[in-house]
């Protein structure tokens, strides 16, 4: 059964009477498969499954898509429905706050903060991006107090600072990252890709496509790495590309002397849309 709840009070009388394990999956909404997949392995590991649909302000620059965010909360409980009926005796309860204000205190001055890891890469170019999502997500663990929690790799940085942050407050949850869904051609879903006009669309595949290269190119030996950060340096010629690291998979560092596993972290930027992807590769 889907239950959707709109106030932190529901959340709050609902969690207190509720023994249950639970798996946890926040989200801004808009859902497509990737938000879709988190949900089923938070239903096949857990008791019963909280799933939040918020879009955060806190994690939006001045200049960024806010405002025009999708929001399609009828449709999004939709394909919830349609997931839960393959669990039919678990419980999905869907938190929606109607308003920022359900999450956020107007005297609320406390941020959650990773140092350092929310200031590199994608947090260098989104000053304060990091802090809004650890703020978030924090209140939305406290009053949750799930047992599991899941991210899709996707959005691989922000799965590394969760975890880390976690780990470093002693939370009891266990975070668990999940595989990127992608359409048929390579483009890893997002919400975002709905921008794309159809010339972007197919300009995006350049993203996956390249991001395949290197990890080709690497072929998970080591001493292939300076290869690739060669042709790094060709491609960003092209100046659609904000960035292409190449990190190690553990803590992102740039030194990969020691790392087992690293991640080629990219972001391509079509007109104001900017399309995140990554790939891990293991080394020998
Ligand atoms: P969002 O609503 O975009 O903030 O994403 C909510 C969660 O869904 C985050 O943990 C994302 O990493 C995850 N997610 C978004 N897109 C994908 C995807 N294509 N594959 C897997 N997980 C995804």
């Amino acid at each position: 059964m889907v239950k959707v709840i709109k106030t932190r009070q529901e959340l709050e009388d609902l969690r207190i009477t509720d023994t249950r394990s639970i798996g946890f999956v926040p989200t801004m909404g808009n859902l497509h498969q990737g938000h879709i997949s988190l949900l089923e392995k938070a239903l096949a590991e857990n008791e019963c499954a909280y799933f939040s649909i918020f879009v955060n302000p806190k994690q939006f620059g001045p200049n960024e898509d806010f405002n025009r965010y999708p929001r399609t909360l009828g449709e999004d409980i939709h394909k919830i429905e349609t997931c839960a009926q393959k669990y039919p005796h678990k419980d999905v309860i869907v938190f929606a706050p109607h308003n920022p204000s359900e999450v956020f205190l107007a005297s609320e001055t406390h941020i959650v903060s990773v140092p350092f890891l929310n200031s590199i890469i994608e947090g260098a170019i989104r000053p304060g991006h990091f802090d809004g999502v650890t703020t978030v997500v924090y209140k939305l663990f406290n009053l949750v107090q799930p047992k599991r929690a899941y991210f899709g790799l996707k959005d691989y940085q922000q799965f590394i600072i969760i975890r880390k942050m976690t780990k470093d407050l002693l939370l009891p949850i266990e975070i668990i990252g999940m595989p990127i869904i992608r359409e048929n051609d390579g483009l890893a879903m997002s919400s975002r890709n709905q921008y794309l006009n159809p010339e972007q669309r197919s300009h995006s595949l350049i993203l996956s496509k390249t991001l395949k290269k290197i990890e080709e190119m690497i072929a998970g030996k080591r001493e292939n790495i300076k290869l690739a950060e060669q042709y790094k340096l060709e491609l960003l010629k092209d100046q659609h590309w904000n960035y292409i690291e190449i990190r190690d998979s553990l803590n992102l560092s740039s030194d990969i002397s020691q790392a087992k596993e690293i991640s080629i972290l990219a972001v391509y930027q079509l007109g104001t849309t900017r399309l995140l992807d990554n790939i891990q590769v293991e080394l020998k």
